[in-house]
């Protein structure tokens, strides 16, 4: 039997999950697909820790989505930034912008149960967990799309595919949509740890030699460490032992936390860059990861992603048909340029950070110092990872006149 939806979300990750509970709340049909099965009580899986910029807390907030989160929110209002053996570093503080927040940090995988849980209660939604998209043929006014699930396949159709399917889409495949990719070289090994001396609501990036490490509070001792690496140092840091593993992070950090332990499990996630050529396809549209993916050194991903969502909302509110030509195609010019920007910011500081020459490590130093002494640099950095560029919205400004 084939199942009718206006929209077929493939991919139930942050952004997907995030894309659907807000279409639904336009009144559409929506199908949500993923291989992955729903988020059980039982934590633990994804250990990151993501920093959210205000244009995320906007849409969570639009959403319903802020307040449920609240419990689990840790607030930045400092960020450290140095590099390791050379002098120069800056602070960047919310009380300079005048706002309580730089950003705040959210348990990966609180953040998903939460979303897992809107999908289950927002009517509208259908979810397909186990199940993976297996084809998908676009006509002029509906795609259809066959499914396979655990024991059965499902044919259903929509009239607009959201591709939130990751880095490596397969809906950007089927539609036959090139991508630029390149490997980093670069591994993130991400865990939980204690300190000594915690430095409350503070941040701290500090760049080494073999890539930059970031610390992100998750309220009293606890933090979350990302130890960027290269990739083929990372089995060994993986399989070192704890106490091993702790002693490389305190050589790299030094003893600003003081003393670090409670190592808890170590997850890696290699980087790449991952660019699609097209934003849209005939009755499709892509978000996320499967438009951008990118280093994580200035914790930007979900903040784009999120930005994709807000103005694909803002598209198609009050629209009849969500896949129209003339919407998608407004959708991808209006999303073009923070894309860009976002994409040349972190894969610049990705570079900039990769090079280990002795003049460019001085360089660096530098480049925060000028930071710490110029403002008017300072203000712009921290606009940018508070993700104040995003685009306006008129959507997303009636639903925050409302609150
Ligand atoms: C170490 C690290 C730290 C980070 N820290 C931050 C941070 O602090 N702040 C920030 O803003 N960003 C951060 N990011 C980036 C952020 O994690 C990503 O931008 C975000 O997760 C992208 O979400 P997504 O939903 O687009 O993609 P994904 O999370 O990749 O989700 C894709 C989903 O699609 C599903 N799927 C894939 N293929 C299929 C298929 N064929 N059929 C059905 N389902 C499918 C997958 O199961 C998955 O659930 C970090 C990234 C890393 C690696």
């Amino acid at each position: 039997m084939l199942r009718e939806f206006d929209c077929a979300v493939v991919g139930a990750g942050l952004a997907g999950a995030t894309a659907a509970i807000g279409l639904a709340g336009f009144g559409l049909r929506v199908a949500v697909i993923d291989g992955r099965s729903p988020v059980s009580a039982a934590l633990g899986g994804d250990v990151r820790g993501l920093a959210l910029a205000s244009s995320s807390q906007q849409l969570l907030t639009a959403l319903g989505l802020w307040s449920a989160l609240r419990d689990h929110l840790t607030p930045i209002r400092q960020v450290h930034i140095s590099t390791q053996g050379h002098y120069g570093s800056t602070t960047l503080r919310a009380a300079t912008m005048g706002v309580p927040a730089l950003g705040y940090v959210c348990p990966a995988d609180q953040l998903l149960m939460t979303l897992d849980a809107a999908l289950a209660a927002t009517s509208g939604i259908t979810p397909f967990y186990a199940t993976t998209l297996q084809t998908l043929v676009p006509a002029a006014d509906r795609v259809a799309v066959r499914l396979t699930g655990a024991q059965s396949e499902t044919l259903i159709s929509a009239r607009l595919i959201v591709a939130a399917d990751g880095s490596h889409s397969a809906v950007r495949r089927h539609y036959g949509i090139a991508a630029q990719q390149s490997d980093y070289g670069q591994t993130a090994i991400v865990a939980n740890l204690s300190v000594e001396h915690p430095q409350l609501h503070t941040a701290s990036e500090r760049f080494t030699s073999a890539g930059p490490c970031a610390l992100l509070p998750l309220g009293g001792a606890r933090h979350v460490l990302v130890r960027t690496a290269r990739s083929a140092d990372a089995e060994s840091l993986l399989t070192a032992s704890p106490a091993a593993f702790l002693a490389d992070v305190q050589t790299r950090f030094g003893w600003r936390y003081g003393r670090f332990s409670e190592l808890g499990p170590r997850r890696a996630h290699p980087l790449i860059l991952n660019r699609a050529q097209q934003l849209v396809a005939p009755r499709a549209v892509l978000i996320g990861n499967a438009a951008n993916t990118i280093h994580p050194n200035a914790a930007q991903g979900l903040n784009l992603a999120l930005r994709d969502v807000a103005t694909l909302l803002d598209c198609l509110v009050g629209g009849d048909d969500p896949g129209l030509s003339a919407t998608l195609a407004d959708y991808a010019a209006r999303r073009a340029q923070d894309q860009q920007h976002t994409v040349n910011f972190s894969h610049g500081l990705a570079r900039l950070f990769a090079l280990e020459a002795p003049l460019v490590g001085m360089g660096r130093g530098l480049a925060l110092a000028a930071c710490e002494l110029l403002p008017p640099l300072r203000s712009a950095l921290m606009a940018r990872l508070m993700g104040w560029r995003a685009p306006p919205n008129e959507w997303l400004r009636g639903t925050h006149e409302a609150h």
